[in-house]
């Protein structure tokens, strides 16, 4: 793989979905696949990757589906629509975004 934005969202190599950098923190969201396409695209990755990211990561995905994104603080904040990124390790909590509508 060459692309190092398909890279970090489909094994979680360390990296912050938007802007490449190291971090330890994400963001989940839960929703229909457009929902979770549509949460790369606030995080400010341009649609076309954002829609390429989705679907080579879940290549058959439900109809509605949880997704944990590697990002840091800083893109998260960015953002100024999502909470800050919950920190990826055993006993602390990621932030889950859900789709409105959509049933836990
Ligand atoms: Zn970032």
């Amino acid at each position: 793989m060459s692309n190092p934005i398909l890279q970090a969202a489909g094994s979680f190599t360390g990296s912050c979905i938007a802007c490449l950098g190291g971090t330890d923190t994400a963001i989940a969201f839960r929703g229909e696949p457009e929902w979770c396409v549509a949460a790369l695209v606030v995080l400010g990755l341009p649609t076309s990757e954002a829609v390429a990211t989705f679907d080579l990561a879940h290549p058959d995905a439900p109809p509605v589906l949880t997704v944990t994104y590697r990002v840091c603080r800083d893109c998260a904040r960015k953002s100024g629509k999502l909470p800050d990124p919950g920190l990826i390790l055993n006993g602390f909590e990621i932030p889950c975004v859900s789709q409105p509508g959509v049933v836990a």
